[in-house]
């Protein structure tokens, strides 16, 4: 089990550099985030939450199977967009809607080191954007608004103090 940084940790605001080699230590990475990601109950992990800072995410959405992404770049997105109800296993205990394209086209690179190229909708697609924005320094209580943000970092100082 790693350690997942949580809301007003620094890591979380630096942007992740690209995966040069996939070798054992990724594979035991990927490993290491999928039982962690799965013990928290979430759907989505990206590798700066537990304090590696790579260009690689992982997913497991209800009736999907597990994937990995790694250097991914969205290379498409949908004009249509719809607000969902996030959360993070970076915040624990907040929610908020976020309004995001509801479908993507990705490129990414498997743990194997092989490319593809997929196209995604409903939650994964969702998933995907939330997990991209984590390797680029944000999270998702950085796309509501500014008043709605404060209160809800507020709402969580308190609830981790308790
Ligand atoms: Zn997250």
């Amino acid at each position: 089990m790693l350690d997942i940084l949580t809301l007003g940790n620094e890591q979380l605001k630096k942007h992740s550099i690209l995966v040069a080699n996939f070798n054992g230590e990724i594979h035991e990475l990927v490993k290491q985030m999928f039982e962690t990601m799965h013990q928290g109950r979430g759907i989505g992990l990206a590798a700066v939450q537990v304090s590696k800072l790579l260009r690689l995410f992982i997913t497991h959405v209800e009736r999907d199977q597990a994937r990995v992404f790694i250097n991914p770049e969205i290379v498409e997105t949908s004009l249509d967009q719809g607000m969902y109800e996030e959360g993070c296993l970076s915040v624990p205990g907040i929610n908020a809607d976020v309004i995001r394209s509801l479908a993507v086209k990705v490129q990414a690179w498997n743990e194997k080191g092989r490319p593809f190229s997929m196209e995604a909708d409903g939650l994964l697609a969702r998933v995907i954007q939330h997990e991209i924005d984590h390797l680029n320094g944000l999270l998702f209580l950085d796309r509501v608004e500014a008043k709605k943000k404060e209160r809800l970092t507020k709402l969580y100082k308190r609830q981790k103090k308790l």
